[in-house]
């Protein structure tokens, strides 16, 4: 199928209303629309039953720009992971992740990913193209639809790398936040570091929360684990996250995967605790959610509190963030793995 050229989501409510208007409707209606798109999940302009019936029969074939379930997997903690299939027929994936307070979608910015890092299965699958801001503000409705719930909390952590699509991944983000209505400090993107783009993106001031994916504490092992960190070395990395704070005020998070015998050693620890020093940061540590593809292990328990515990006795603000939804064979990237 075709995609459409002019897709409705992703237009702010002066779009919608100019569009309603060059269809020979009256402006108000460009405000239903806005109302019925981005709060009530419309999707399709059939469904709009404040329309009238033969604008709407007229309409029946107009693409908004929704993407269907494809497949979805619910894990024993709730945790429901779709592969969703886009108006090309390409597959990406999402998740929504329920707590009791929240709930959180990691969204995917492109299809698939070039960065290749060595633990990440959707690397290994390669990156296909980038994803527009409808693409992933979709997401975001679609778990809301399927929860029956409003969706609090949006991670930029799902397939791809968010800087090398900044463009869309910003105006999605604008979306989100004045049309859907989620609050921008709600809203993280999660990047491996790409030269130059951490500055551009300090440089547009958003309230975004900012999280760098680091996993090691030096060049030559996160070389090994992160190809593409040779063309940007860590202290370059960490010269523009400092930057970073001070040009936005807001604090940088670090997410750390824990690869048992590689990266998770008190040493380590030590040399993390030196490369954060005297810097507005949170450390996220992750453990390794095993993929396929790759031959790392998950720390046990004692290592991982062992590397926590150092990095707090050096004053660094740390946090573990256990993987949901692990057994449902789901982890990052190994949905789409299993549908091809
Ligand atoms: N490209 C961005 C966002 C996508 S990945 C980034 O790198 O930050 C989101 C997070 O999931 C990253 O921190 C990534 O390193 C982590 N991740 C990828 N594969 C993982 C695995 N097998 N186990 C645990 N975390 C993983």
């Amino acid at each position: 199928m075709k995609v459409q050229e002019e897709i409705l989501l992703g237009k702010s409510v002066e779009q919608l209303t100019d569009w309603v208007k060059q269809q020979g409707q009256p402006a108000y209606r460009g405000k239903q629309l806005h109302q019925w798109l981005y709060q009530k999940g419309a999707r399709s302009l059939t469904d709009i039953s404040v329309f009238p019936k033969t604008w709407r029969e007229e309409l029946k074939d107009y693409q908004i720009g929704r993407s269907n379930i494809y497949h979805r997997t619910i894990a024993d903690d709730q945790t429901r992971k779709y592969l969703l299939s886009l108006g090309d027929e390409l597959i990406i994936e999402t998740v929504g992740i329920p707590t009791s307070k929240r709930l959180t979608v990691c969204v995917s910015s492109q299809v698939g990913c070039p960065m290749n890092c060595d633990f990440c299965a959707t690397g290994k699958g390669g990156y296909t193209r980038d994803l527009t801001c409808a693409e992933i503000v979709d997401q975001v409705l679609t778990v809301q639809e399927d929860f029956q719930q409003r969706v609090s909390h949006v991670v930029f952590m799902g397939m791809g790398e968010p800087l090398l699509n900044l463009k869309e991944v910003i105006k999605a983000v604008k979306i989100l936040n004045q049309d859907v209505g989620i609050g921008q400090r709600s809203l993280t993107i999660s990047t491996v570091g790409i030269p130059k783009k951490i500055l551009e993106l300090a440089h547009r001031k958003l309230q975004v929360t900012f999280a760098v994916s680091l996993h090691a504490p030096n060049q030559t092992l996160r070389e090994q684990l992160i190809p593409s960190a040779k063309y940007y070395p860590l202290p370059k990395l960490l010269a523009d996250c400092r930057k970073y704070v001070e040009i936005t005020g807001r604090r940088v998070s670090f997410e750390y995967i824990l690869l048992g015998g590689v990266n998770d050693s008190s040493e380590q620890a030590i040399q993390l605790a030196k490369c954060l020093k005297g810097f507005q940061s949170h450390v996220n540590l992750i453990p390794y959610n095993p993929i396929e593809e790759a031959d790392y292990q998950r720390p046990d328990t004692q290592s991982i509190n062992l590397f926590r515990n150092v990095l707090e006795e050096q004053k660094i603000a740390v946090s573990v963030r256990y993987s949901r939804g692990l057994e449902a064979n789901a982890a990052c990237g190994q949905l789409r793995a299993m549908s091809q």
